[in-house]
């Protein structure tokens, strides 16, 4: 029988940290995984940082490739500094090589980036693959939103689940615990036909598409997806449930499987705008009630877009019962990137693009992304004032409110 491969796609901070995961367990299962796993790296040039363990004067200055420094170190210098990645794990800068022959495909890079990677993976990937995306926000167009594990199988014709919840990636590379939700529920494949002979039990992979010309949400529909899914060949494990928790699950990282793909991912997307939020509230020096307040108001916007606009496709209980929901909300408000850089924009006076530059070392904030992409949404369907929340947060971003109009905006909430 054959074992499966797995490459993860990215390795920045969260992503360096889920390879390490993911490859400390195929070693732990090798009856199931091969035990190498690949990780795509997004190359560039660094030096090592004189803090670094491996930093040697003499060669100092020189720049190196970030593949290979990971290669040698076994230590992502620039995104994940000091934790010892497992030497199973090889870092691959050809992303085409990277997934070539493997059956699991962990997608785990900043939002923005995906589509250029999307394309460029088209044709390489075996047709029965299946993924998991990481990646925590929504693809938006004037006339579409969906979910990333939807459009990502869909460019790629495989099923794709979604892995979000309370996260801090340094925690958990630290081996800090923490818990996870994994949604993955692919429709059901005749193994001999290749083709899907139903919907999944609870339709999660859908999409919204509205159709301009009649406007108004009656027109906002589920669509069941397009993808022509191929079986997996009965040679390989089965990929269920339970060979996804074995895959991700670590006695410091608990994984909790569920269905709703939809919730999961909507919950990973929108707790970003919150935290923008809560930063900007701490940030203006009010205290933890107002910051209470902002995740209160936060979370129910969260819910509303869920039910408004994926319909039965998502489950109200996968915010407020899940990992991804609540309490991806409350790590994002304590210590998560969104909320320390908007705080910190607030506090100095300047734009959070510029804290991103100064502060991340090239990490990426997912929020302001976001931000405006929900809001193009939203705007386009009429429905800002029905979103205080998220309509304030572009707002303060793009300087058409301040912080202290937060109050005020919030009392509008309907
Ligand atoms: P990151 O913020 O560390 O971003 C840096 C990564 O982006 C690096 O791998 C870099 O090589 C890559 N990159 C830069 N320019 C690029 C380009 N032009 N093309 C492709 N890649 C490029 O990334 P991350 O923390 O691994 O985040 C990935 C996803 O995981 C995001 O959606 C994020 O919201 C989510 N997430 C992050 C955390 C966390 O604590 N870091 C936790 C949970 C989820
Ligand atoms: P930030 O991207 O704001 O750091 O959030 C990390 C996260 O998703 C924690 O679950």
């Amino acid at each position: 029988s054959k074992k499966h491969k797995v490459t993860v796609i990215g390795s920045g901070n969260w992503g360096s940290t889920i390879a390490k995961i993911v490859a400390e367990n195929t070693k732990e299962h090798s009856d199931l995984f091969h035990e190498q796993v690949q990780m795509w790296v997004f190359e560039e040039e660094v030096t090592l940082p004189e803090s670094s363990k491996h930093y040697d004067p003499k060669t100092g200055s020189t720049a190196q490739k970030l593949s290979e420094i990971i290669n040698t170190y076994h230590e992502n210098v620039k995104y994940l500094p000091g934790i010892q990645l497992p030497s199973n794990l090889i870092a691959n800068p050809s992303v085409e090589d990277a997934v070539k022959d493997s059956s699991i495909l962990v997608f785990n890079l900043p939002h923005q980036f995906i589509k250029r990677i999307s394309e460029q993976l088209q044709g390489h990937t075996l047709p029965y693959a299946r993924g998991i995306s990481c990646i925590k926000g929504v693809h938006v167009t004037s006339s579409e939103i969906s979910l990333f594990s939807e459009w990502i199988g869909e460019g790629l014709g495989i099923y794709c689940g979604a892995l979000s919840g309370a996260n801090i990636a340094n925690e958990i590379a630290e081996e800090k615990w923490s818990e996870t939700t994994i949604a993955y529920d692919p429709p059901v494949v005749d193994s001999r036909a290749g083709t899907p002979t139903g919907p999944s039990p609870s339709a999660s992979q859908t999409n919204l598409v509205i159709t301009p010309a009649d406007g108004g949400l009656k027109d906002v529909r589920s669509k069941t997806s397009k993808i022509k899914l191929k079986a997996v060949p009965a040679e390989y494990p089965p990929l269920d449930h339970a060979i996804f928790k074995t895959l991700f699950h670590r006695p410091y990282f608990h994984v909790r499987m569920v269905s709703d793909v939809a919730g999961v991912s909507l919950g990973g997307a929108l707790k970003n705008i919150v935290a923008l939020a809560a930063g900007f509230v701490v940030g203006r020096g009010w205290g933890d009630n107002a910051k209470a307040a902002v995740m209160r108001v936060g979370l129910l916007e969260m819910v509303k877009f869920g039910k408004e606009f994926f319909g039965d496709a998502s489950r109200a209980e996968t915010f407020t019962e899940e990992s991804c929901g609540v309490a991806d909300m409350i790590t994002s408000c304590s210590g998560g990137r969104n909320f320390r850089c908007a705080k910190m924009a607030v506090e100095k006076n300047i734009s959070i693009d510029e804290v991103e530059k100064s502060e991340l070392n090239g990490q990426k904030l997912q929020g302001t992304s976001t931000a405006k992409e929900v809001n193009s949404f939203l705007k386009a369907r009429g429905k800002e004032a029905d979103y205080p929340l998220f309509t304030a947060v572009i707002n303060i971003l793009e300087g058409r409110n301040t912080v202290d109009d937060i109050p005020d905006l919030l009392a509008r909430e309907v």
